[in-house]
This record gives C-alpha cells, structure tokens and sequence, in this order.
C-alpha cells in the first residue's frame, strides 16, 4: 500500500443485510467521494472538472455541506512557514495558498490578505524565531522577514509588544465555508451529484464486477456501487475503515473555545498576530485574526473532550471514551504533556490567565476586551507511544482486496484548508492513473 505519511493495513466492515435493494435506491458512480467538508469538496470538484465523462459523487450526512471543521476555524490562509521540510504540509502549504489567493480572486470570494507577525517574547523565543525564519526559508515561503528592528514592526502592526518578529505577507484570510459553498458550485456545474442526508456506515466489496465497491448508507438506505471511493470525514476518519493493531492510531478530539476582540479596538488590529508556536503542541498558538466579517478572533484555547465531534460542553459518547480516551496512547500522550493540558485548562476557565498570555503581545487589552466566540472542535492523532501524528495522513490505495479501489484522507488537520486545492490534485492525479 502506498501511503503518504505511514504505512497501514485496512480492511472494510460494516454489515449490510438489513439493506433495502430496489432500482431507486441504487446507484452507479465512477468515483464516490464521501464527507463534504473542503477537503472532500475540493477532490469532488476537481476530479469532476478534470475527467469529465467521468460520474462523480460527493455523500455528506448532514443537510449541508461545511458544517463542521471546514467552518469552525481560524480562517487563516496559511503561508506554510512551521512545516518539516521534507511534510507533506510544507510541500502542500505553498502551494494550496498561492491555487486558494488565486482561485478567491477568480470566484470574486473576499479575501483579507493582510499578512502575519509572530512575535518573540523571550529569549528562548527569540532562539526559536530564528530557527522558525530558517525553516520557512527552506519551504520557500514567499516574502519572510526576520524584523530585528522594532519600528518596522510597529509600522505594521501598531501597539504590539516583543522582542523579534517575523514577518509573512503572504498570509491571509478567507472565510473557508464560503469557499466550501463554491467548490460544490463548480461541482454541480459539471454534473457532479451531492447527496445531503446521506450517512455512510460502510464500504464492502460488491458482486458487481463494473462497479466493485458497495458503499452503504443508513439515513435513506441507499446503496452506491463506485468503482473508486475517496473518504473525507474529518474526525471520523478511522471509522469506516478497519486497521491493523499496528496501525490503530487512535483519533481523538479537542474542544477549541475561540473568542471576539471589542469592536471598538478592532482599529488597532492591522495583521494577524501570532504567538510562537507551543513547543509541545504545534497546533495550538496564541494568536489574533482579522476575519472578512470584519470581527478579531481571539484564541484559540483547546482541552480534550469525551466525543468526537463534541461541539457542546455536555457531549459524551460512550464508545469513544472506551477505546480512545482510556487507550494506551492517549494515556501516555496526556502524562507526557501534563503541564501544557493543565496550562490550557487553567486559561479557559481563567479569564485573567488568558488575558495575560494575549497581554504578552498586546498589550492594550484587558479582560473585558475578551467577548465570547465561537467553538470549534480539532481532530488529533496518537499514536500507541504517545505522540501526536504532525503531519497529513492520507493512505492512498492498499494492495489487496477492496483497498485497491480506497483513498482515505485520515488526518488532515491545519493548514488543511489552505492546501485543500493541492491535496485535491494531488488526489485527483492518482485516481486518474487508474480511471484512465
Ligand atoms: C480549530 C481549528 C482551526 C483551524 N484553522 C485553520 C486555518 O486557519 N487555516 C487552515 O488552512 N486550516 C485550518 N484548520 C484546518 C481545517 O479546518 C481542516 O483541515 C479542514 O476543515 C478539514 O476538512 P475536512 O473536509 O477534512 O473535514 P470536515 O470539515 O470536518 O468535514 C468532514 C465532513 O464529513 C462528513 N461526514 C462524517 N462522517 C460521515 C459519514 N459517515 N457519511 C457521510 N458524511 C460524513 C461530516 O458531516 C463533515 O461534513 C483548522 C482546524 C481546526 C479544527
């Protein structure tokens, strides 16, 4: 099996006897792409656009399409400075940004390209910043300055506090449901068919040999027969697909509690302005952003949950609790990070604590300047030591059996939606190898 980040061995399930068969609830696709999130969207649309005689499908469970990670975020367009070099991430960050700035400016969709300050605060920050600056140079990240000299820095963003930055003016903001909404719109100007409502509960070998996959749905029993399925379901990504007990990295979810800067100092906000990232955990930063609605975000802040997709404070799910957050490796994974989760619990329910860590940058707010804001939940991935997967994981094709026929987008997780355009292309070039 080529796989893009690890190798790893799956088999489908799922059961399938209690299904319906009739001619209205069978259908026949070239490629069903399953969860319509950005990335499933953007692979919908782009590999109908490219091949297209070709039937395509996108499934989605919910009544519309985005309505999960795709339009909880930052709503940044990342520029790809903080990726290993020889990731996925940094290869497709760069360029995912420069194919979104242009596909924005060709659907007319409001960007806010107003650039990116991470900001030192210590001397050990500074050290880091210095290697930050070295790495975004081999990802060639277009633009990247180091600013040693403080006035530069106030000339773009006023009223910020440090001692180095660096500087991204290729960073921007979009707001990413928005763009979801327009890749489905090319989608369905091609003919490409969207099924809302549409929960997938498994993918099973068919006994057509045309069509050999046999991807089943329990909201409306229907059954499509595909020839080749990309699954892109966000945090249940390890669901529709059985791994190995090597490979059984487990998933597992954090809540993110965003918050809103007082309009009346949303003048003062020229860029976004980041903190360096946390050392333990990368995807969490301290950071402020102007969004296209003309709102700050504040945040974010995120502390584990007890169910996959736990949108809500009271969310538990059983299950997942069972065979995730009780694993071996979320285990260790939580003792090996004890401080930063306590740290991170401590500035949610502390609006002093998170008030100082956003004083250390900017300085003029104050507690009431902090207004309450969106949640958002992230998907992680740990393996059975303990550490968290920092790169896309994208399983491409097994050697056997169903999997031949398989793509399962398992993690991608920031900057995600910044590469959707590439990941979408780079998956349509491997479904093209087959269906032509
Ligand atoms: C807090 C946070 C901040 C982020 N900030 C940024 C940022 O600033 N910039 C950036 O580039 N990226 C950012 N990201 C990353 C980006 O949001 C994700 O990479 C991207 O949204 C992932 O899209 P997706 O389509 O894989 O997942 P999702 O958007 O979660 O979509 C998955 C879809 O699958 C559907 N689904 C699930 N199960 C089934 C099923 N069984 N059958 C049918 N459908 C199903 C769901 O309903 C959903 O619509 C951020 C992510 C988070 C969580």
């Amino acid at each position: 099996m080529k796989n893009l980040h690890a190798r790893v061995c799956f088999s489908a399930h799922g059961r399938y006897h209690n299904i319906r068969y009739n001619s209205s609830g069978c259908y026949e696709y070239d490629v069903v792409v399953i969860g319509g999130g950005i990335i499933g969207t953007a692979i919908a649309k782009t590999i109908k656009e490219k091949i297209q005689q070709k039937k395509v499908a996108l499934l989605e469970k919910e009544s519309d399409l985005a309505l999960y990670q795709s339009s909880h975020n930052s709503q940044v367009i990342h520029a790809g400075i903080h990726y290993r070099v020889d990731s996925l991430k940094a290869k497709l960050c760069a360029e995912g940004s420069n194919l979104i700035y242009r596909y924005c400016e060709s659907r007319n969709i409001p960007v806010k390209k107003c650039g990116k300050l991470i900001i030192a605060t210590t001397c050990l920050d500074k050290f880091r910043l210095n290697q930050l600056y070295k790495l975004g140079l081999q990802n060639k990240v277009y633009g990247l300055e180091l600013l040693n000299n403080w006035k530069k820095v106030e000339s773009i963003q006023p009223n910020c506090k440090g001692l180095l930055a660096l500087w991204s003016p290729n960073s921007g903001n979009v707001d990413w449901k928005n763009v979801t909404q327009s890749f489905a719109n090319d989608f369905k100007a091609k003919h490409g068919d969207i099924f809302f409502n549409c929960r997938v509960n498994s993918i099973k070998e068919s006994t057509k040999p045309s069509h050999p996959l046999m991807i089943a749905e329990s909201t409306n029993c229907k059954v499509f027969f595909a020839k080749y399925a990309v699954i892109c379901l966000g945090v249940h990504s390890g669901t529709l697909i059985q791994y190995s007990k090597q490979n059984d990295y487990k998933n597992i979810s954090l809540q993110v509690s965003y918050y809103y800067l007082n309009p009346k100092l949303h003048r003062f906000i020229k860029t976004n302005i980041y903190a360096m990232p946390h050392i333990d955990m990368p995807f969490i930063g301290v950071h402020l952003s102007p969004t296209v609605d003309d709102k700050i975000l504040l945040g974010p802040n995120a502390v584990p949950i007890l169910q996959l997709d736990g949108y809500k404070q009271s969310s538990f799910d059983f299950e997942y609790v069972k065979d995730h957050v009780l694993s071996k490796g979320f285990g260790l994974l939580f003792l090996k990070n004890f401080q930063s989760c306590l740290n991170q619990v401590l500035e949610k329910i502390l609006s002093d604590v998170r008030t100082s860590t956003l004083n250390k940058y900017f300085p003029m707010l104050s507690k009431n300047d902090i207004l309450p804001g969106p949640t958002a939940v992230q998907g992680q991935i740990v393996t059975n030591d303990g550490e968290f997967v920092d790169d896309f994981l994208i399983e491409i094709f097994g050697d056997e059996g169903i999997q031949k026929r398989i793509i399962n987008c398992r993690f991608v997780p920031s900057p995600g939606a910044t590469c959707s355009l590439a990941i979408a292309e780079m998956i349509y070039a491997e479904i093209a190898k087959k269906l032509t």
